[in-house]
């Protein structure tokens, strides 16, 4: 099996050449990014190794509403079948806890995951972004207001505002 772990420091990756790696059944990009539950079940294994039980508990507790098992249970069994996740089983007393983790390489398909997620985020926002009338940054919220020569500019903070008044020659109105 070839090693992936040095795709998330290599942003030249092609990305459809690692979309047919994780290809399990239906298991693709697209379809666990266009459906939240799975992308929530990933995302608590990639917080730390979990069980059964303290998947549907995670989601309950974040998102306020129940998951069915028969939703975890077989995507679980899915991305085991693929080595993306593996199964251990300790024993507590009598009793048999079962432990979801993820492999390497199913750490690498949720920073892949995340960064595709991200991606589609800061497009949804991009176009509600104001730009810093000095730097150039993009800001999500809030911003710093001058009035200069009867102009209302926004900047990202007062000494961007500062340097670009300094830098025109301008003076605050
Ligand atoms: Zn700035």
């Amino acid at each position: 099996m070839k090693n992936y772990t040095k795709l998330s420091c290599a942003p030249h990756i092609d990305f459809h050449d690692f979309e047919e790696v994780i290809k399990v059944n239906k298991l693709t990009t697209e379809n666990i990014l266009g459906d939240f539950s799975r992308f929530h079940i990933l995302m608590f294994l990639y917080e730390r190794p979990r069980h059964g039980y303290g998947i549907l508990n995670e989601f309950k507790k974040r998102l306020g509403k129940e998951i069915s098992p028969s939703l975890v249970y077989p995507f679980l069994q899915k991305l085991q079948n693929r080595g993306l996740v593996r199964l251990s089983i300790k024993r507590v007393g009598k009793k048999e806890k079962k432990e979801y983790s993820l492999t390497e390489e199913g750490t690498d398909l949720c920073e892949h995951l995340f960064r595709r997620f991200a991606d589609l985020v800061s497009t949804a926002i991009e176009p509600g972004l104001t730009i810093c009338a000095n730097c150039g940054c993009k800001m999500y919220d809030g911003g710093h207001i001058e009035i200069i020569e009867s102009r209302k500019m926004t900047f990202c903070c007062s000494s961007c505002a500062n340097a670009y008044i300094l830098e025109k020659g301008l003076r605050m109105a």
